[in-house]
This record gives C-alpha cells, structure tokens and sequence, in this order.
C-alpha cells in the first residue's frame, strides 16, 4: 500500500510498510509484526526522536564495539527490513562481521535475508553454512544455533533486536551484549551491558556518525567511554526521563487537538 505523503503520521506508517512488505517477501516472521508494533508503542513514549540518553547509550557501545577483538552483529528479519544498509555500512565501519540469527529460523527466511544483506553491499554474511553451525548450551531447539566464526567466538555481540533468553545465554557465555531496544523493561534491556532504548532506524544512522568520530580517538579515551558508562544506571535514567515526561503531558503539556472544534 503506498502511503499518502499528508498523512499526518505518514513516516512511521512509511516504516510499517517496510515491515509488512518484508513479512511478504520473507524477510520478517510473523511474530516480527507484532514486535514491531510493541517498538511503535516505546516510540511514541520517548517522542519518536532520539533523546539525550540514548546518544550516550549509542557513544558507549560504539566505543566497545571499536575496542573488541572479534566484534558481531546479529542480523534477524526486522533489522534485515528495516535497514539493511546502514546496518552493513556500520559493521564496515566498526569492523564487525554480520551473522543471521533468528528466532524462527527458516531456510527461506535465511536466504531472503542473505540477499537483502548482499544487495547492501555485505560481502560475508554468517550465519548459514551448516558446515559452521555449533550450539549455545543453554538454550533449546534451532534457537541455539550460531557461527563458530561468528556470535559464538566473538567477544563483543550487537544484537539490534534480540529475543531476552537469547540475550541471557549470551551473557553467561561470557560474551558482552550491546542491544538496541524501545522496551527498557525487556528482559534483553536488562541483561545487557550496554542498552541503546532508541528506535534502530535513528540508532543506525547516528551510530555511523559516532564511530566516524571515535574512530579518531585513542584507546585510552574509547576504554574511558566504556568504563563510565554503567547500563543499570543508564536504564533507571531512562526510565526516570521518560516517566517525568509523561508526567509533564498530564501536568498540562499534553495540548488538546479537539478544543479547537468547540
Ligand atoms: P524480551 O524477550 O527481551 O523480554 P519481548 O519478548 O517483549 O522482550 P521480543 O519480541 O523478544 O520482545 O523483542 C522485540 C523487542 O524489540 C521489543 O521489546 C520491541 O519493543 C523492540 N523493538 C521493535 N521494533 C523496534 C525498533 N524498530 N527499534 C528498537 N526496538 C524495537
Ligand atoms: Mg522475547
């Protein structure tokens, strides 16, 4: 469906058609849906822009993801849908490998992904070859599956969307977990060590610019970003921003739209 360019809500409907067509084509599972409308929900709290707590959460994992020796992106079909290039151009950057990782895990669905990741220029997607399957021992059924070249030899993973017991598993492989995620409460948000609560779509793109610059700067300075930033605390600010905004709405900021009607 195209989406008319006056409607008032016509980007984030923009965004939902990707999605949608992305479940088409195989890209998203149906269960991607629904977690994308759970995201639409968080977007409107924090005001579908990126709030200043969220460009420290970016800064952050950037850093770590400059000072890890084998860095991994995690790509599953929402990510794949929504920002296939950003998502390569960034693991260039940061010299990251990419991994397809799904919850649903589908033969078809790998494939689309692949050709997604590939379009966007991805020369060596992980991920897919059974020949390099072995098993995270604490989870069960296809779930379990990852790259040995990949998640399951990486000492740093970025997974922009990412189901908590699988988040849980990876932190007690001993792994650090970088997230993006709009739910601060999500059991993902909470076991990892550094939780971006921003919508991936803004994420991305500003995550580009920000290893750009810290690409620049020393390690000393990166290991200092790292060490500063504590995600328990990082997430309780979050939520404490986002509480007293909601607050200010009912205190008398939230404007009427229908008063003009009488
Ligand atoms: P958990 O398993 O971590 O406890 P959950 O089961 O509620 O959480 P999942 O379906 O496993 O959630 O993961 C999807 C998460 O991704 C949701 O918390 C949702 O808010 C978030 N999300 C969806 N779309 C976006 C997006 N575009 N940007 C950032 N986060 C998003
Ligand atoms: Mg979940």
């Amino acid at each position: 469906m195209s989406v008319p360019e006056d409607h008032p809500r016509a980007e984030s409907l923009k965004v939902r058609e990707k999605i949608i067509e992305g479940m088409h084509q195989s890209i998203v599972a149906e269960a991607g849906l629904i977690a994308h409308g759970r995201g639409e929900a968080f977007d409107y709290i924090i005001g579908e822009k990126t709030p200043e707590f969220a460009v420290k959460q970016q800064e952050a994992a950037v850093a770590l993801l400059l000072l890890a020796e084998k860095p991994v992106i995690s790509v599953n079909g929402n990510v794949a849908a929504l920002c296939p290039k950003e998502t390569v151009e960034f693991s260039k950057i940061v010299g990251a490998s990419i991994e397809i990782n799904l919850f649903y895990r589908k033969s078809e669905r790998e494939k689309a992904i692949e050709e997604v990741l590939k379009e966007a220029g991805c020369d060596e997607i992980l991920g897919i070859d059974p020949i390099y399957h072995t098993y995270i021992t604490e989870l069960s059924h296809l779930r379990r599956i990852v790259d040995k070249r990949g998640i399951f030899s990486a000492d740093v993973v970025f997974v922009p969307l990412e189901d908590g017991d699988r988040t849980m598993a990876l932190r007690k492989m001993g792994k650090n977990v970088i997230s993006i995620d709009l739910n601060p409460l999500s059991r993902t948000s909470l076991w990892s060590n550094i939780t971006i609560v921003n919508n991936l779509i803004r994420a991305f793109p500003e995550m580009i610019e920000t290893a750009k610059k810290l690409k620049e700067k020393d390690n000393l300075e990166l290991k200092k970003i790292v060490a500063d930033f504590n995600n328990f605390n990082s997430l309780k600010k979050t939520l404490s921003v986002l509480s007293k905004g909601l607050d200010n709405l009912a205190k008398g900021e939230l404007k009427d739209p229908t008063r003009k009607l009488r």
